[in-house]
């Protein structure tokens, strides 16, 4: 017999995995689903929209996050958490660090998820390696005029950490 919160938590993460499945059960695009929990309360949920919505950034991480964020008027999810399909991309991961998400609830793996065509180890690979090894050209360029808006921001009264 599972325990209540178990119970609870495999709701939501079915809640997710539904979505994935109906994503590519209705043409609408990657199997991946994504549900944003606050006390119990879904507050967010969707599926990967990159395809219909020509956003590459729109993985259901991202796009649940983008979505609770508005409902609580909030950029600080801190006291929610995320159900999501599939283990985070490095983006996805990145924003839920961003977002300041409780925990992260995954179920597929990325080796899952490589499987089937979505592989992002090369970015974990890059990530790694020194700027002038990566296979996406890097440059650095006028530091010191955009050093301007930093100062700025350094001594605004507006200056709030997130
Ligand atoms: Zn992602």
């Amino acid at each position: 017999m599972l325990k209540k919160e178990d119970r609870e938590h495999q709701k939501f993460m079915r809640m997710a995995i539904s979505l994935s499945k109906k994503n590519v059960e209705n043409y609408k695009g990657g199997p991946f689903g994504a549900v944003i929990v606050k006390e119990g309360r879904v507050i967010a949920k969707s599926a990967n929209k990159v395809t219909t919505t020509n956003d590459p950034t729109a993985h259901a991480e991202i796009s649940t996050i983008r979505q609770a964020c508005k409902k609580l008027n909030t950029f600080d999810l801190t006291g929610c958490v995320i159900y999501t399909s599939c283990e985070p991309c490095p983006m996805c991961l990145g924003a839920i660090y961003w977002s300041h998400l409780d925990i992260i609830y995954y179920a597929n793996t990325k080796s899952d998820a490589a499987e089937i065509g979505f592989d992002d180890q090369f970015i974990y690979d890059e990530i790694d390696m020194p700027m002038e090894d990566r296979k996406l050209p890097v440059v650095q360029i006028l530091r010191n005029e955009a050093q301007e808006a930093f100062k700025l921001w350094d001594v605004s009264p507006m200056k709030i950490s997130y």
